[in-house]
C-alpha cells in the first residue's frame, strides 16, 4: 500500500492492489500433492514443477515400479510431452515395427499392411521420468486413505496417520483410485466380459525361423469371437535387442472369471490373480486351445512363455474429473480397454493439459477448464475401445473384411475415418467399423 502513489485514481489503485495480491500468491510457491508415482503421477509432477509448483508425489508401493508392465504402443504425442519435460523421446525409447501381418488358422497370410510404429516398454517411459525427479519430491510406501477439502486448500490423509497440505491434489492412483472413489462414490470399473491372457517371450525362446516375423511385425490371429495379437517390444530388463509379447482376448462370463481367479487350494482372489497362482490346468487348457485355434506361429508364443498372466479387461467412464482443488489424471480419471493402446499417452496429455490450465488461473477455475478439455476426450476413448471390443467379439459379417478392418484400426496407429485419433481434440467415437454393437 505504501508504494501506491496518492495521485492514482481509485479504480487504478484497485487494479494495482489486485496485481500485488496475485504476485504475493505467486511468490509463495503453490504446492501440489500428487497421489500415485506411476506414469500419470510422474508426468504431472514434472509438468507442474516446470510451471513453478512445489510438488510432492506419494506412492503406495515402497519399492521400484520399473519391473511392472510389458510392451506398449507409442504415439508422437507421448514423445512430445517427454521432450517438453527435457527427456529423450522417439525411437531411442523403443524399437521400430515394420508392419502388420494377419494370419489364418493354418499360418497363411491373410493381410499384410505396412503400418509402421515405434513400440516401447512401460518401464522405458516410467524409469527416465522417475530418475529425473529429485528424490525430495517423492515418498514411497505412502498410501492415501482420504482427502479433506478445505476452503482454500486440500489435505491428504495417509493410512499411517500422517497428513499433507497443499493447494492442489492430483489423483493419479490408477484403476482402483481412492481419490475417485471418494468424489464419485458408487462409480466402479465395469467388466468387459472378456479377459486378456498375456505373456512376454524372449528371442531365445522363439524358433529362429520366427524371429523375422514375430520380432519385427505385429501379428494378428482371429479365432471366432476372439483376438490374438503378438507385439514386438524392446527386450525386457533393459538390455539391447528385441522380445515380443502376446495378448489373447477371450470371452469369459463373470462367473467364469471368478473360477479363473481361484487358485489350486480353492482360494478365490476376486477379479485378478497373481500369475504364479494361476491353476496349472487352466494354463494347460490355454496351450491346448492355442494349438487348436491359432496359427502355428502364434501358438508357439503361448507355448514359449515362461509366465502366463491373466488380465481381466475393465473400463470406466467418469462424468467429472475435477472437484474443486482435486483433479483426476490417467487411469484414475478414465480406464479404457487396451485396444487403442493409449493409456500412457493419455496420462501424459492429461498431465500436460492440467499444468497448462493451472498456469493461467486460480486452482478451481483451472480445474474446471481441465475438466472441460479432458472429460470428453476420455469418454470418447472409452467409447472407441468398447467399439473395437464389440467388433472383434461380434460374429456376423464377412470374416475377411472384419479382420482387415481390425488390423487397420487397432491400436496406436488406429484411424478414425482415415485420420489418426487426435490426442488433444475430441474424437468422434463412431468409426468406419461396420457391424459393431456397443
Ligand atoms: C493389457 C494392457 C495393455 C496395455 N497396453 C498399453 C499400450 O500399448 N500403450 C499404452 O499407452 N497403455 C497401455 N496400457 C495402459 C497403461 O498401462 C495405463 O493406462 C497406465 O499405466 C496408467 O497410468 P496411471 O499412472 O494413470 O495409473 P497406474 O499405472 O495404474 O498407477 C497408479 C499408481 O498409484 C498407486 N496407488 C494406488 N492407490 C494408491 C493410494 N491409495 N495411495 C498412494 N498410491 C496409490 C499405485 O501403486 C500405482 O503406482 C495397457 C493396459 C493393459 C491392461
Amino acid at each position: 500500500m505504501r508504494l501506491l502513489p496518492s495521485v492514482l485514481s481509485a479504480p487504478a489503485r484497485i487494479v494495482i492492489i489486485a496485481a500485488f495480491g496475485t504476485m504475493e500468491r505467486t511468490l509463495a510457491r503453490r504446492r501440489a500433492l500428487v497421489i500415485g508415482g506411476s506414469v500419470g503421477g510422474l508426468f504431472s509432477a514434472h509438468l507442474l514443477r516446470a510451471t513453478g509448483w512445489d510438488v510432492a508425489v506419494y506412492e503406495r508401493a515402497a519399492g521400484d515400479l520399473g519391473d511392472r508392465g510389458t510392451g506398449i504402443g507409442t504415439r508422437e504425442e507421448l514423445f512430445a510431452v517427454m521432450r517438453r519435460i527435457g527427456l529423450p523421446a522417439g525411437i531411442s525409447l523403443g524399437i521400430d515395427v515394420a508392419g502388420r501381418i494377419g494370419l489364418d488358422r493354418d499360418g497363411g497370410v491373410l493381410h499384410d499392411m505396412p503400418v509402421r510404429a515405434v513400440n516401447s516398454a512401460w518401464s522405458r517411459i516410467w524409469r527416465p521420468l522417475q530418475q529425473a525427479l529429485p528424490d525430495a519430491c517423492h515418498a514411497g510406501g505412502k498410501t492415501l486413505s482420504r482427502v479433506e477439502p478445505q476452503a482454500d486448500g486440500v489435505i491428504a490423509v495417509f493410512d499411517d496417520g500422517t497428513r499433507a497440505e497443499g493447494d492442489l491434489l492430483v489423483g493419479a492412483d490408477g484403476l482402483h483410485s481412492t481419490v475417485r472413489a471418494q468424489f464419485l462414490p458408487g462409480l466402479v470399473p465395469g467388466y468387459a466380459g472378456y479377459v486378456a491372457w498375456r505373456g512376454v517371450v524372449e528371442a531365445t525362446e522363439l524358433p529362429p525361423e520366427l524371429h523375422g516375423l514375430l520380432l519385427h511385425r505385429m501379428v494378428f490371429g482371429f479365432p471366432d469371437g476372439e483376438l490374438m495379437l503378438s507385439i514386438p517390444m524392446p527386450a525386457p530388463r533393459g538390455e539391447a535387442g528385441r522380445a515380443c509379447h502376446f495378448v489373447w482376448f477371450r470371452p469369459a462370463t463373470e462367473e467364469a472369471l471368478a473360477g479363473l481367479c481361484t487358485d489350486q487350494s480353492g482360494r478365490r482372489h476376486g477379479v485378478s490373480i497373481p500369475p504364479p497362482l494361476i491353476r496349472p490346468e487352466l494354463i494347460a487348457t490355454l496351450k491346448h486351445d492355442a494349438g487348436a485355434l491359432l496359427a502355428p506361429q502364434l501358438a508357439a508364443l503361448v507355448n514359449g512363455t515362461a509366465q502366463i498372466i491373466l488380465q481381466p479387461i475393465f473400463d470406466l467412464e467418469s462424468p467429472r474429473i475435477a472437484f474443486g482443488r482435486v483433479a483426476l489424471v490417467g487411469d484414475a480419471a478414465f480406464v479404457a480397454r487396451p485396444h487403442v493402446a493409449s493409456g500412457v499417452m493419455k496420462a501424459a496429455i492429461d498431465a500436460e493439459s492440467l499444468a497448462d490450465a493451472l498456469a493461467g488461473s486460480d486452482v478451481p477455475a483451472a480445474l474446471e477448464q481441465y475438466n472441460r478439455e479432458r472429460q470428453p476426450y476420455g469418454a470418447a476413448l472409452v467409447a472407441r475401445d468398447r467399439h473395437i471390443g464389440a467388433y472383434f467379439a461380434a460374429r456376423e459379417g464377412d470374416p475377411r473384411r472384419r479382420s482387415e478392418t481390425l488390423m487397420r484400426e487397432y491400436g496406436a496407429a488406429g484411424l478414425v475415418r482415415d485420420r489418426p485419433i487426435e490426442a488433444r481434440a475430441v474424437p468422434d467415437a463412431s468409426s468406419a467399423m461396420p457391424g459393431a454393437t456397443h
